[in-house]
């Protein structure tokens, strides 16, 4: 399965995009397709200056199914690799079925006019991949993506149990400008407004958006204040591991960033509640978004790292032990690689490594997946080769917060 047919050319498909292109003999044809041709045009571009390698590009609305149905028809791909928003998984997730042709994403579906994701919209295709003898494989980024993968390497190989999971996502970077996000600053933003969600003893346990935070020290950053949040692998991790008692989210923000982030929802600017402007309808989200730096231009000005990782306790030979496995990611040193920061490149490599892996069939199950519920060594051992190693060390003590 060597034909990909990537949707979304922003930040993270750039990154996977160039991944693939490392890997020729692994495949043969790139098809990029998005809703702006010119992006595909620039990576395209750079695709053959610095690979020699030709890649196909297409202009796509992903939104209309049937405009991604007429494009797999013509290119017959094996993979679609969704790399455009969660807006979009359920139209291309369709036109995958009706097409035959496998599916992975990294972010879960959201409806546009509600700030809300879940997993259920998704889940549900289960039995028309399953019949169709088709593979779906959900959430194969960082985070989700590699937390996932980390939470089944820690229940395969350090735990008989896990007790309490803790996913940290700390970027420790600084691009210099008063106010920007990591990654398509809509999505980001929609994430980070919303209530916070944890599970505990089998419920789930809603609170006020960044209200609870603690300061951490992260492995070569220092110590950061990190917000409970709620995000997306919760939902599937503690399904796939139901003896989890409790599993919590957590972000670092800046003082700075949060101040910024205050005023523009204080001032009605995060709302995704269409007003009317002259007559006009317009988002205040989608507005930000225009004047808001893009992502994939904080490449150059990023310095620092990021440390994102999983803490988790749980029994082992029935005596009480705690892990901390993570990534350090060096921003200028994705630059180099790849022109991206490192948000991008934390989500693109394991983007990239999952098509891989389903390609070459070492993960491969008909049905919808999420990617905690494959082997994880095959991934870590590619994690390690394309620039994302992980540290696995054992704590003393297990989280007191
Ligand atoms: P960007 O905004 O940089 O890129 C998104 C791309 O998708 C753009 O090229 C955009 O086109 C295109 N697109 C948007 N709507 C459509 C459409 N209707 N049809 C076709 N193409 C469309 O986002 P990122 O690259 O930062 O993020 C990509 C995905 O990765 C997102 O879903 C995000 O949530 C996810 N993500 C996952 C992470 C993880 O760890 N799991 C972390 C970070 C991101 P245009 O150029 O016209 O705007």
């Amino acid at each position: 399965m060597k034909n990909i047919f990537v949707i979304g050319a922003g930040g993270v498909s750039s990154v996977t995009v160039q991944k693939m292109s490392m890997l020729k003999n692994d495949f043969n044809e790139i098809i990029l397709a998005s809703r702006t041709i010119e992006r595909c045009r620039v990576i395209k571009e750079l695709i053959k200056k610095k690979f020699n390698f030709d890649i196909k590009i297409e202009q796509l609305n992903a939104d209309h199914t049937n405009d991604v149905v007429k494009l797999l028809k013509k290119y017959k791909p094996d993979i679609v690799l969704n790399l455009a928003l969660p807006y979009q998984d359920l139209t291309i997730m369709e036109a995958c079925l009706r097409e035959k042709v496998h599916y992975l994403d990294t972010a879960n579906y959201e409806p546009k006019n509600e700030a809300k994701f879940e997993y259920k919209w998704q889940w549900d295709l289960h039995n028309n991949f399953s019949k169709k003898g088709l593979m779906a494989l959900l959430g194969c980024g960082f985070d989700p993506g590699v937390t996932n993968v980390y939470t089944s390497y820690a229940k395969k190989h350090l735990l008989d149990e896990i007790q309490s999971l803790d996913i940290l996502d700390c970027n420790g970077g600084d691009h210099g400008q008063p106010f920007a996000t990591n990654f398509n600053p809509e999505i980001n933003i929609r994430e980070i407004t919303a209530n916070s969600r944890h599970f505990e003893n089998g419920d789930w346990k809603t609170g006020e958006p960044l209200k609870k935070k603690i300061s951490f020290n992260f492995p070569e950053i220092g110590f950061r204040n990190m917000y409970l949040m709620y995000h997306e692998e919760l939902e599937s991790l503690v399904k796939n591991f139901p003896e989890i008692k409790r599993a919590r989210f957590w972000m670092t923000f800046g003082d700075e960033y949060l101040n910024y982030l205050n005023v523009l929802k204080n001032v009605g600017m995060t709302s995704i509640k269409p007003i009317d402007y002259n007559g006009t309808k317009v988002v205040p989200l989608k507005i930000l978004k225009k004047i808001l730096p893009d992502p994939s231009s904080l490449g150059k000005l990023t310095k620092g790292k990021t440390c994102i990782g999983i803490i988790v306790t749980g029994i082992k030979n029935n005596l009480e032990k705690t892990y901390y496995i993570y990534n350090i990611c060096d921003h200028r040193k994705c630059y180099n690689e790849v022109g991206s920061q490192a948000i991008s490149y934390t989500t693109g490599v394991p983007a990239m490594i999952g098509c891989l892996l389903m390609s070459k069939k070492i993960w491969f199950r008909q049905g919808v997946w999420n990617v905690e519920q494959f082997n994880p060594d095959p991934f870590i051992q590619q994690l390690n080769i394309h620039g994302l190693p992980n540290q696995t060390v054992e704590l003393k003590n297990k989280l007191k917060f």
